[in-house]
Order: C-alpha cells, then structure tokens, then sequence
C-alpha cells in the first residue's frame, strides 16, 4: 500500500500529482473493495468543477471515463474539449430552467431533487426523443441547507417518478453531511436496496452514487458503486461547493 499522496491546492497540483492521485484512489478503492468482499465494479468519477480542461484531459489518458458537472454555464463552456470517449454526468443543483441545455449532452443527471425536476427532465428528453438516466437525490442527513428526499419521502417519490416515460431511475445519489459519511452510508445502503430489491422493487436499478475525496473508501464498504472524485485527484479549490 503506498503512502498517501499529499493533496495540494489546485494550482500547484502538477500533471504527475493527478497521476499520483490517481493510482492512489485506485488502491484504496482495491483494498475497500476487497474487505468488503465485493466482487462488482465501481467506477472512479472526475468532478471537473474549476478544473481547466488541460488537466482534465490527462486525466482522461490515464483511463478516467467518466466527468461529473456541477455547473451549467461552466460545462458549456467547457465540454467540446473533453474526450468523445468519456460518459458526462450531471451532479451539481440543476434549475428546472437549465435542464434544456444539458439534456442532450450527459447520459445521466445524479441531483434529481424533486419530482417537479424530474418532470421538467420527463418533458425535455421527450422532445429529443430519448430516455434520461436519473439518480434520486437523497438528503440522508436531513439538512435544511441541502436539496433532496429524505429517506421517508423516497418510496413515494419514486413511485411517482417511475411512471415518467421519458426518464429512467437507475438508483440514489447522496452528499452527507461533512466528516458524517460513515455514519450514513449504510443507511443509503439500505434504502438502495430496498428500491433494487424490496416489496415495491423499480427495474433496472444498479447505480449508488456516493462518496467525494472524504469517503470514498467508506462509502464502497457500504455498496457505492460510482465515488464522485474532486479535489483528491485535481487538488484543493480556492472555496467550498
Ligand atoms: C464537488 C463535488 C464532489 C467532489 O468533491 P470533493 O470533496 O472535491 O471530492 C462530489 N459530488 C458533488 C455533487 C460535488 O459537488
């Protein structure tokens, strides 16, 4: 097991720091894995907010396949450079107003926060003629600053969810309180499979979103299988999100 690399703010982290970064990640996710038992995939996201596109690129060379935005108007700006072989997931809040921009240009929107949302993206996918990918958001610490169901509003909300045509629940995304992660990830567990497998079971869910820089290693012991990776891999923003 190597050494944990040393995170640098953003703009003094170099090429070979995102390497470095990088393969670090790939253990701690092996070993978490490993202890956990678990035998699937999980699959490591870059978070590109802030990020110039030069940084992002490399670490597209080095296999990373899949981004994560935040930001409309940052995204926009920002896209046409990215490789075409990497997938593009939306994290970040998304206005109702916004979903027009983005809806053909990511396969999947992680911050489904109300059903309000989800019909917006229901509306703007049929008039593309195409089927969205969504993740509920789900606020587990029950925060009044943060957006999301809490786990008592979730079954109902995805019950109402699933009956847009146009859009496809594939599981639960979730930002817990900071430094708290531990502490809740079992309980998205439980609530992702009692979505995937329990008495009012939706199809084809298969995706858990959850653990950042923090977490990550805890949240793939409690079944993440997509772990949203900023500033471990491109080093410390100027300001927090
Ligand atoms: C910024 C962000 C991340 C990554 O956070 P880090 O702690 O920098 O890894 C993950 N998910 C969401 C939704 C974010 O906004």
């Amino acid at each position: 097991m190597s050494k944990a690399p040393d995170i640098k703010a953003a703009a003094d982290t170099a090429l070979q720091d995102i390497r470095a970064n990088y393969e670090f990640i790939k253990e701690q996710i092996a070993e978490a894995m490993d202890k956990a038992g678990r035998k699937d995939k999980v699959r490591i996201m870059a978070v590109t907010k802030t990020v110039a596109t030069d940084k992002i690129n490399y670490a597209e060379s080095l296999g990373i396949d899949l981004l994560g935005e935040n930001r409309v108007q940052e995204f926009l700006g920002k896209y046409e450079n990215y490789s075409e072989n990497s997938e593009i997931h939306f994290i970040g809040g998304l206005q109702n107003n916004k979903v027009k921009y983005i809806i053909d240009k990511v396969r999947m929107i992680h911050s489904v926060d109300s059903i309000k949302l989800a019909e917006e993206i229901n509306r703007r996918a049929l008039s593309k003629n195409i089927t969205m990918d969504i993740l509920l958001e789900v606020n587990i610490g029950n925060e009044l600053s943060k957006g999301g169901f809490t786990d008592i509003e979730l079954s109902e909300a995805a019950k109402t969810i699933a009956e847009l045509r146009n859009v496809r629940i594939r599981g639960l995304m979730t930002i817990p309180p900071p430094l708290e992660g531990e502490y809740y990830f079992p309980r998205m567990q439980e609530l992702y499979e009692n979505l995937r497998n329990g008495e009012n079971a939706l199809n084809g869910m298969d995706t858990l979103s959850m653990g950042m820089s923090g977490d990550y290693a805890a949240a793939v012991k409690y079944g993440s299988n997509i772990v949203r990776i900023g500033s471990g891999l491109f080093g410390y923003r100027n300001y927090t999100i």
